[in-house]
């Protein structure tokens, strides 16, 4: 009988090495990628929801005539950032990537909301966060 007592079996170091290096190089890939379509979700569910309470205020301002004082809107002298809305009808929603500013239309056409991630916040960065994440609902960008 021809039997190989010495057999090797399983991965040499060299190999073994090889493979996590792949492994590492992927996954180093992979992040930068995965956080930015996390950026991008996040945006986009504060856009979502940035329309529907600009819908929701807006259309208060046209039944009423007048500004909902529930409506933390600032007057046209000095702006604070939001980091959260509520609606009207008492739901909060906390934004997940930026902050916005709420004003009065200076042609009394309602309310004006200008959202801006917060990389464009914190880097001034006009590219890409400016272009592709700012949000500008209302006659003017305030
Ligand atoms: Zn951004």
């Amino acid at each position: 009988m021809n039997v190989q007592k010495n057999k090797k079996c399983g991965f040499t170091l060299a190999e073994l090495l090889i493979v996590v290096a792949i492994v590492g190089i992927l996954v180093a890939i992979s992040i930068p990628i995965f956080s930015v379509q996390l950026h991008k979700a996040r945006v986009a569910a504060d856009w979502a929801n940035l329309r529907a309470y600009y819908s929701e205020i807006q259309a208060d301002y046209i039944a009423t005539g007048k500004y909902n004082p529930e409506v933390p809107a600032s007057d046209n002298t000095s702006y604070h950032y939001l980091t959260e809305i509520t609606f009207l009808d008492g739901q909060r929603v906390e934004l997940k990537a930026g902050k916005i500013l709420i004003g009065k239309s200076k042609g009394e056409n309602g309310y004006e909301i200008v959202y801006y991630c917060n990389e464009y916040l914190r880097t001034h960065n006009v590219e890409p966060h400016y272009y592709k994440c700012s949000l500008s609902l209302g006659a003017s960008a305030l």
